[in-house]
């Protein structure tokens, strides 16, 4: 028999509005002895069925529903959500000619737990929840029906798995071990993909679209793209017809990769045209300042500064430190383009740190366009969560 859950009264509420989640704190009672990662029912204190869901007995978040219908949670149940995943993005991926896109956002998919990004004929999953990994098997033979022709590779080497009881894994689940480069194609640039390699899955698909919208700022100009990663938004300041872009980061593998991609693309990097510095950002911005070096373009696309509500204060300072040197090293009318990928600091908390950041830089700074994740990184209606990229374009006097 199914193990089940019954929750305190008036917890069912968010779970009416289709919201995934169930709190160890909403719980009033557990039925059976549900395993990690095991599918319960879930029910209301007077006994209404709810959903079906992942017990997850070590995490806050105790269980994440898979389906608000009473259905078996099977192969079936996965294949039918890759093709509703793959129907709500046709549009977009035949519209951008993508070869790299993320298939599987999570909760906005109804997958709680599972990321899936596909490479050409890669696909790499990063399965996060117990729940994920209790139906690893059923996940991989879904892939496999939908996509006959595609490898699969796991990508679960993240520390959040230990909050679900999970130790961090990473292999193959099917077909052959990728390549050290996959090349996929976005908006006409060339990108290489280090699938084992590279950072999660091996690429920042999220910030597509806002490196498209970089484009039109850069023409003829000097450029500092502050955490290049593998080139990323330098790559599109050199199709833009930038006159120089100095791309920085710590990883060596990342910037080695971003030259790679350079060269791929037959972008000119002649005569110091591109630059790929290991440098820690911090640090390079206050030797820029203290040096009175100006960029006309700075563009400041760093990792999640905030991963927790209680690293909200230093993560915000963070951003704010980053983002005051970046206005000071900005030739007046310079643009300053600058993101956060960290989901707790909305997009208000952002431009109000942005602000704070403009008074201790001494300059006045208008915001002149917003950005946020890429389309295929979509939301879902009952899941707010699911935002978490924002991003704007200033330009600084
Ligand atoms: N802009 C990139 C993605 C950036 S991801 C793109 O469009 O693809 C964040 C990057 O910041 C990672 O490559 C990481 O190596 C780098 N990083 C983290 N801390 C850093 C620091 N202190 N200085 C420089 N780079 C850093």
């Amino acid at each position: 028999m199914t193990a089940a859950i019954y929750l305190v009264k008036g917890r069912e509420k968010s779970l009416r509005r289709k919201h995934p989640w169930v709190f160890s704190r909403g719980i009033s009672k557990v039925e059976g002895e549900p395993r990690l990662g095991e599918t319960v029912d879930v029910y209301t204190h007077d006994n209404q069925w709810l959903a079906k869901a992942a017990y997850s007995p070590t995490s806050q978040i105790r269980a994440r529903v898979w389906s608000f219908e009473k259905q078996e949670i099977n192969v079936d149940f996965f294949v039918k959500r890759l093709e509703d995943a793959l129907l709500v993005r046709q549009e977009i991926i035949e519209r951008d000619g993508l070869t790299g896109f993320r298939l599987i956002a999570a909760e906005s998919d109804g997958l709680p737990g599972i990321t899936i990004d596909k490479y050409q004929d890669y696909l790499v999953c990063q399965l996060l929840s117990a729940g994920a990994e209790y139906h690893k098997t059923n996940i991989v033979k879904a892939l496999t029906i939908v996509f006959p022709e595609c490898h699969v590779y796991e990508r679960s080497d993240a520390a959040v798995r230990k909050k679900e009881g999970l130790e961090e894994r990473m292999g193959v689940l099917h077909g052959d071990e990728p390549p050290q480069s996959v090349i996929i194609e976005e908006n006409g640039v060339k990108i290489s993909v280090d699938i084992v390699g590279g950072h999660k899955t091996g690429f920042y698909l999220d910030q597509r679209d806002s490196r498209q919208k970089s484009i039109k700022y850069v023409k003829d100009k000097d450029v500092l793209n502050c955490f290049c990663y593998t080139g990323g938004f330098g790559l599109y300041a050199l199709k833009g017809g930038a006159k120089r872009v100095i791309n920085a980061d710590v990883s060596q593998p990342a910037l080695d990769t971003a030259k790679y991609n350079a060269e791929i693309n037959q972008f000119d990097i002649s005569k110091k045209r591109a630059v790929f510095l290991n440098a820690d950002v911090f640090k390079l911005l206050r030797e820029y300042r203290d040096q009175g070096t100006l960029f006309d373009v700075v563009i400041m696309d760093p990792p999640k500064f905030v991963s927790s509500k209680n690293n909200l204060t230093s993560g915000a300072n963070g951003y704010k430190d980053i983002n005051m040197l970046a206005m000071q090293i900005l030739k007046p009318g310079g643009t300053l383009l600058t993101y956060s990928c960290s989901g707790l600091m909305g997009t208000d908390l952002f431009q109000k740190i942005i602000a704070d950041a403009a008074l201790d830089a001494g300059r006045s700074v208008k915001f002149v366009e917003r950005f946020e994740q890429a389309a295929d990184h979509l939301t879902d209606s009952a899941y707010p969560e699911g935002f978490y990229l924002k991003g704007f374009a200033c330009k600084v006097l």
